[in-house]
């Protein structure tokens, strides 16, 4: 079976009072569009993604990654965001499902996009529910009267659909205002409907925004590094994968990096995965003579495939000589590159040890490393 997925970006979000519109603003350094996105990279099945924005929040582009997904210009509703994107898909002559999403709920798991691929296979649609647990009312001129809530339900999105039939729905849509697409379907005919996630609620005021952040704040993890390697004359010095001009260099398997070696430790304790040493014995020769880049960009493809994401970097390197200052702002951008975060998140102190011990006598530089990362899943 081939999934699409819609994810629609392109309202105005005029509840949200503020300069940036809700899908750009940041969570542990990911904006909602981000979020969801990531998610739903890591299922193989999904073959084309598409993002429908608001023309007029392009400058908010760089802040969200797109790589690979493909960017559709919404309309003035949201059925006409979505009809946009159909159309593309139908144009494209993609077959199969396609998943509709609205980019205000950042926060489904990816067990409920599990389960909605997998029931899929099944049943013409697959609708996320949710019970209604609160006292429903209706206001009836100046009384109310009340209601039996069993007789309704919520409903919530990714919601997926046939794609050719929900294009056709969409075609002859008239400009009726519809807030989702199950909406259109009707009738009840072959939908299965499963159980909707209450974290996967929809970020509309200031509230939920604070909601979604102390559930986020609740995955981040910290993760401590640290490695020293002795200095000697004749060898290359590499800090954060920076070649420093220095009399001294590193001794060390690998190319004896101290900054970049700390760095993996610290991530890999953070995202509880072992060590530096399991992960690229020295006894194995695959690794000899490898470059530390290479070894960091290995972990941070795994611990992305476990759905962490590097909130935050800081570092201390030890040593006596040579003085580091003017190197700390390219060093800290080369981590970043090598992390996939901004440098913004990047801490560098260079420190001494007032000439005691043996980094004080030159014959050793240290390295220690605070990482935090948070899941996204
Ligand atoms: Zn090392």
């Amino acid at each position: 079976m081939r999934f699409s997925f819609i994810l629609l970006g392109g309202g105005n979000s005029n509840r949200f009072n503020s300069y940036t519109p809700k899908q750009y603003h940041k969570i542990a350094g990911k904006t909602l569009v981000d979020i969801s996105l990531k998610k739903i990279k890591q299922f193989k099945e999904i073959k084309t993604i598409i993002y429908v924005y608001n023309k007029k929040h392009k400058k908010h582009f760089k802040d969200t990654d797109l790589k690979g997904v493909k960017l559709i210009e919404g309309g003035k509703t949201r059925h006409e965001s979505t009809y946009n994107a159909l159309n593309y898909l139908i144009k494209k002559k993609k077959v199969g499902k396609v998943l509709i999403h609205d980019a205000a709920r950042p926060n489904f798991s990816q067990k409920l996009i599990k389960s909605i691929l997998v029931n899929s296979k099944k049943h013409k649609s697959v609708i996320p529910f949710l019970k209604i647990q609160d006292a429903l009312k209706k206001k009836k001129k100046q009384k109310f009267v009340n209601l039996d809530r069993n007789k309704f339900f919520l409903t919530q999105t990714p919601q997926c659909f046939n794609l050719n039939q929900i294009f056709q729905l969409h075609k002859k849509l008239k400009k009726e205002y519809v807030d989702d697409d199950f909406s259109l379907l009707g009738s009840f005919n072959n939908i299965k409907f499963v159980r909707g996630e209450k974290r996967n609620f929809k970020v509309t005021d200031r509230e939920d925004f604070n909601l979604l952040e102390n559930f986020y704040n609740s995955k981040i993890s910290i993760g401590i590094g640290f490695d020293v390697h002795r200095l000697v004359p004749g060898k290359i010095l590499f800090l954060g994968g920076v070649k420093i001009p220095s009399n001294l260099g590193t001794l060390g398997h690998s190319d004896g990096d101290p900054v970049l070696h700390s760095v993996i430790d610290a991530i890999l304790g953070a995202c509880n995965m072992g060590d530096i040493g399991e992960k690229f014995s020295d006894k194995n020769k695959k690794y000899k003579n490898i470059r530390s880049p290479e070894l960091i960009k290995n972990v941070i493809s795994e611990v992305k495939k476990q759905n962490y994401a590097i909130s935050n970097i800081d570092i201390n390197i030890i040593t006596e000589t040579p003085k580091l200052k003017k190197f700390k702002k390219k060093i800290s951008k080369n981590i970043a590159d090598l992390c996939e975060i901004s440098s913004n998140w990047i801490n560098i102190k260079a420190k001494t040890t007032e000439k005691l011990g043996v980094i004080g006598q030159e014959k050793a530089i240290a390295s220690e490393v605070v990482v935090s990362v948070v899941k996204y899943d």
